[in-house]
C-alpha cells in the first residue's frame, strides 16, 4: 500500500505530465505526446489503486476503532480482584476472570480451568497461564 506522501508524488507526476500536455507546441511529435499520455494514464491509475487500498485500510482502523471503543466501555463494567477482571452481577465478580494479556490489547477472552498439572487457568487464545487465578460462580449457580 502506498503512503500518503508516495500518493501525492504520484499526483505531482501527474500533474506535471498533463502541464507537459498543456503546453504542447507545435514542434512535439504526435508520438511524444502519446508517450505522455500513457505516462498520465499509468500515474492515476496508481493513483487510483492508492486511494482505494488506503480507504480500505481507513475502514478497518474505522472498526478497529468502534471495537476498542466498545471493549473500553464494557472494560468500564468490570470488576478488578487481584489484578483480573471480571463481568459483574449486581456489582459482584462472576465467572471466570478475563484474560490480562488480551485484555491489555482490548479483546475479553475468558480463561479457562485447565486439566494440566496443577489445574492453571488458561487463555484460549494467547499462550497465558495463571495458577493464581481466582474465579466466582454465576450469580444463577448455588452453590458448593
Ligand atoms: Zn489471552
Amino acid at each position: 500500500m502506498p503512503t500518503f506522501v508516495e500518493m501525492a508524488t504520484m499526483a505531482t507526476t501527474a500533474i506535471k505530465l498533463a502541464s507537459d500536455l498543456r503546453n504542447i507546441d507545435q514542434g512535439l511529435a504526435a508520438s511524444e505526446a502519446k508517450l505522455k499520455i500513457a505516462d498520465l494514464m499509468s500515474q492515476l491509475a496508481d493513483l487510483k489503486i492508492g486511494i482505494s487500498e488506503l480507504r480500505a485500510d481507513s475502514e478497518g482502523k474505522d472498526a478497529e476503532l468502534v471495537e476498542l471503543r466498545k471493549a473500553f466501555a464494557f472494560k468500564g463494567e468490570t470488576v478488578e480482584v487481584r489484578g483480573f477482571h471480571f463481568e459483574t452481577r449486581d456489582g459482584k465478580p462472576v465467572g471466570e476472570p478475563f484474560c490480562p494479556i488480551c485484555l491489555s490489547k482490548g479483546k475479553f477472552y475468558r480463561l479457562t480451568w485447565s486439566r494440566k498439572p496443577g489445574r492453571p487457568y488458561t487463555c484460549q487464545v494467547c499462550p497465558a497461564e495463571y495458577s493464581n487465578a481466582p474465579a466466582y460462580l454465576w450469580s444463577d449457580q448455588r452453590g458448593s
